[in-house]
């Protein structure tokens, strides 16, 4: 195994852990988790989880604008029922950060669509299915430091994109 592999923050529900707000993941393929496994230096993440949340939780969405108004603090994440979970949305994705920037994580590879993870679209707040153009809470804070995103339908464009600059 080489020790030069790049490491790759990755959302944890997409290695096959149990840790969506419905208790369930999102594992990839067999053959995609090798060719990650053997291109990277995998590192999960859940970063809802990692802000206190727990498994299952209630489904939550960014209302009031993406997660990048979230930071500018002119948006809030919210339950369906009304709970403002901003505070542990913010915790969590700061946890992530500090894990990537640990692990000297340049790239992350995330679940598409998520409040926390969503790197082109999240849901629009109305808890009605539609989507918005829009990072999550995470993503955006990773983003701005750097860190390029690619989400679940975006692993052959990140692979090429590592095999490139070998
Ligand atoms: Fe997966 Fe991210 Fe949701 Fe955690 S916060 S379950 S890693 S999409």
């Amino acid at each position: 195994m080489s020790t030069n592999k790049p490491a790759l923050l990755i959302s944890a529900c997409l290695l096959g852990e149990a840790v969506r707000y419905d208790g369930q993941a999102k594992g990839q393929a067999p053959d995609q988790q090798a060719a990650l496994a053997e291109r990277f230096r995998l590192i999960p993440t859940c970063p809802e989880c990692a802000g206190g949340l727990p498994v299952p939780r209630p489904a939550a969405e960014v209302c009031g604008g993406d997660g990048a108004a979230v930071w500018q603090g002119t948006a809030q994440v919210m339950t369906a029922d009304g709970q403002d979970v901003t505070a542990a949305f913010v915790r969590g994705a700061e946890h992530s950060l500090a894990l990537a920037q640990q692990h000297a994580c340049h790239l992350a590879l995330l679940k598409a669509n998520s409040p926390s993870c969503g790197n082109r679209q999240i849901y629009d707040g109305s808890f009605s299915g539609q989507r918005q153009p829009g990072e999550g809470v995470c993503s955006s804070l990773l983003h701005q430091h750097g860190i390029k995103i690619f989400n679940e339908a975006e692993i052959e464009e990140l692979l090429h994109s590592v095999d490139n600059k070998i």
